[in-house]
């Protein structure tokens, strides 16, 4: 019996055949695929500008940095994430800071965030950015977060991880008609790979130059960005700001291309198997993820809660026997003894993030699973039954 990942990559012979072609070409990196690449991505989002980058945890980081964050600014996000979402504001010197989760759909509670805003407005404490991250694939309410912005004029960074080819609104998630920037995760657990990689994309063309800068260590070959005047010596170049080596290679863009192009694909079938589990899940033992209507999920996870916490590990090791590889996304980041040591957070201050992390578990989806597959993680999951 072979096992079930949670989660795991799809190439096909098309994808090898571009990057054999690529490897042959002129160029492995920087090259016109890269550019064809994030031009494919802008238009499949409906967003300006698309960056290519090396990592979404990369992405993340140039889009803080391109918002001007630094020491003293706190980045506020959800605990039910993975840490990269974090980290990226403590590589640019601020703190971060969490906003309890709402318990039906596990995103960033808009209520939770309206109060938490509140109180910090009165302390004179409120965050530069706020990054929401749609949990599984679904869109958080990214219209309230948006008001709230308006209100209290932070920034808006998705890291939109989960959610490449997911709906919001009617439209594709990722043309930041509510966001500064968005961020999508290219790694071969995620919607669609480059085997490492990431993408940010913005309706902003100052933001663009700015992460194109970041990407590529602050150098531009452009006469408009430099600082000394250039009589158009066509090798001179110079560093206008400290960037980063956080490129993507072509031979990267090329499986991306071929990738892209299967995308819709990949989401239909995800959003199928879901739907399988959402009608035939045992109801009396599971509360799956509840979808917001504006929202149309990708389904990069599909996540339960089981109603009874005491059951939880035993569930998993159940499944585990049967070959069918569960996982827990996410440990709450305050739990993490470096964010313990950092910045001590009690978890009581996070009641619906504990519950979530008492209850939780990402049951198989993937677009390499069988109908049988399908059969297989739905019986085992029915046909739990204390020991
Ligand atoms: C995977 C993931 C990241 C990091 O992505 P990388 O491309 O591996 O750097 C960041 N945030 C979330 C929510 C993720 O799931």
């Amino acid at each position: 019996m072979d096992s079930i990942r949670y989660s795991t990559q799809d190439i096909d012979e098309n994808d090898i055949q571009s990057v054999v072609e690529l490897l042959k070409s002129d160029f492995l990196t920087q090259g016109p695929v890269g550019a064809e690449f994030e031009q494919a991505v802008a238009s499949f989002c409906g967003s300006e500008y698309a960056i290519s980058v090396s990592s979404a945890t990369a992405g993340l980081h140039i889009a803080y940095k391109a918002l001007g964050l630094g020491p003293g600014d706190m980045v506020w996000t959800t605990p039910l994430t993975f840490v990269a979402t974090a980290n990226a504001a403590l590589y640019c010197g601020a703190m971060v800071d969490f906003v309890d989760t709402d318990p039906l759909t596990f995103n960033m509670c808009p209520d939770a965030l309206s109060a938490k805003l509140e109180q910090a407005d009165k302390a004179g404490e409120l965050p530069k950015i706020v990054a929401p991250v749609h949990l599984g694939g679904q869109s958080c309410d990214m219209k309230r977060v948006r008001e709230l912005s308006e209100k209290y004029g932070f920034r808006i960074v998705e890291d939109a991880s989960h959610a490449f080819g997911a709906d919001y609104e009617g439209q594709k998630l990722g043309n930041c008609s509510y966001s500064d920037l968005c961020i999508f995760s290219l790694h071969p657990v995620k919607m669609i790979t480059t085997g490492e990689g990431g993408l940010v994309l913005t309706q902003d063309g100052e933001l663009a130059r700015k992460c194109q800068l970041l990407r590529s260590h602050g150098v531009t070959r452009n006469n408009d960005e430099m600082e000394s005047a250039q009589d158009g010596r066509p090798w001179y170049y110079e560093q206008v700001l400290l960037g980063f080596n956080y490129r993507l290679s072509d031979i990267q863009a090329a499986l991306g291309l071929t990738q892209l192009s299967r995308l819709t694909k990949f989401v239909e079938k995800r959003r199928s198997i879901a739907l399988t589990y959402d009608q035939n899940l045992n109801r009396d033992l599971y509360v799956p993820q509840s979808q917001i209507s504006s929202s149309v999920s990708s389904y990069h996870l599909y996540l339960v809660k089981v109603r009874d916490a005491d059951l939880r590990d035993d569930l998993f090791s159940h499944l585990k026997k049967r070959q069918i590889m569960a996982n827990l996304h996410y440990i709450p980041i305050y739990r993490h003894p470096y964010f313990q040591r950092l910045c001590p957070t009690n978890p009581s201050n996070f009641p619906n993030s504990e519950d979530y992390y008492a209850r939780a578990l990402s049951i198989p989806v993937h677009t390499k699973m069988s109908e049988s597959d399908k059969d297989r993680v739905l019986e085992a999951m029915n046909d739990f039954t204390v020991a």
